[in-house]
């Protein structure tokens, strides 16, 4: 086993994209189970970015629940096909796909993920929820897509997409789901001015409570009661005035972000209150300034949670 210190230090030179030398690759590769390894229910991180914003390091927000080889795909940021397939994931496994809100960093790539797994031999229907309008934006991409995808139905004969989604949207706290493989809940969030859900993944080995984007939200908290995994988006607010600089043409970023994401301290307050095992970091704000270290977000989440912290970054399995 490694330390928690040695592995935040793997972790960041992996991130960085530096190559690994052979011990540093076997602690990382220890650390981090492979997808070709099917025991259990597994939790992927495939992008952990707040902000659409394209950068080298990270991509936006989504994850994967994988049970039995099923999929169920939580937030649909830009690449999260392209991520599924890095995280040796079938596209054809997928199952269900839940948007915890609609921002464009969580539902980009929400239409292209399904188009791309009817391409990658998806046959069996996916039932999709999420808050409105994700009807009608189910409907306007097939619209907006209608001249491409008629094309190759009729000229090759591929399978229509339409048949294959099932939308529900969701508009109350309470189950989602239920299946085979797992039971899904939601509670609202705190993410003004849009109605926002969070979500717990209830399978046979496991349960998982994934925030989506909020500020500190004391139904979350509730919901997420004996998860053994809860993933929370982190934001570090010292850093949030270096992030306006950067962009400012966003006037009034910085209260808003106070008032609609957590500070990592708070997230840590969270997980214990909680009583999670692990607490993961995800959606970081800001997700691309390398001056805020990987021990930076997990000392200010431990100063409130003692147990494992782990910060997150993308195709990271859990
Ligand atoms: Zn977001
Ligand atoms: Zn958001």
């Amino acid at each position: 086993m490694i330390s928690r210190r040695d592995f935040l230090s793997v972790g960041t030179v992996a991130a960085a994209g530096l190559l690994l030398s052979p011990k540093i690759k076997k602690a990382y590769a220890e650390q981090v189970p492979s997808m070709k390894d099917n025991q259990g229910s597994k939790l992927i991180l495939l992008g952990t970015m707040a902000g659409a914003r394209i950068n080298k390091s990270r991509i936006s927000c989504s994850q994967v629940v994988v049970v039995n080889n099923q999929l169920y795909v939580v937030d649909c940021g830009y690449g999260v096909a392209r991520q599924l397939v890095l995280a040796d994931c079938d596209l054809k496994k997928l199952k269900a796909v839940f948007i915890t809100h609609h921002h464009d960093d969580h539902n980009l790539d929400y239409g292209n993920l399904l188009h791309l797994a009817r391409m990658g031999g998806l046959r069996e229907k996916v039932q999709t929820y999420g808050p409105y309008p994700l009807k009608k934006m189910s409907e306007l991409y097939l619209e907006m897509n209608d001249y491409s995808f008629n094309t190759y139905q009729k000229q090759l004969g591929m399978v229509t997409l339409k048949p294959l989604i099932e939308v529900h949207e969701i508009a109350r706290d309470g189950l989602v789901m239920e299946d085979e493989n797992v039971k899904v809940s939601c509670v609202h969030v705190v993410h003004p001015p849009i109605p926002a859900f969070g979500f717990r993944f209830d399978t046979p080995d496991r349960s998982i409570t994934i925030s989506g984007d909020t500020a500190v939200c004391p139904e979350l908290v509730e919901m997420a009661k004996g998860s053994d995994v809860l993933l929370h988006e982190a934001m570090y607010k010292p850093a949030l005035m270096n992030l306006v600089k950067r962009v400012p043409q966003y006037k009034g970023l910085v209260r808003w972000l106070v008032k609609a994401h957590t500070d990592v301290e708070d997230v840590g307050k969270v997980a214990h209150e909680a009583g999670v095992k692990t607490l993961v970091l995800t959606h970081m704000v800001p997700g691309d300034n390398p001056n805020i270290t990987e021990e930076m977000w997990a000392e200010g989440a431990g100063k409130y949670f003692k147990g494992e912290i782990i910060v997150g970054k993308d195709l990271m399995v859990i």
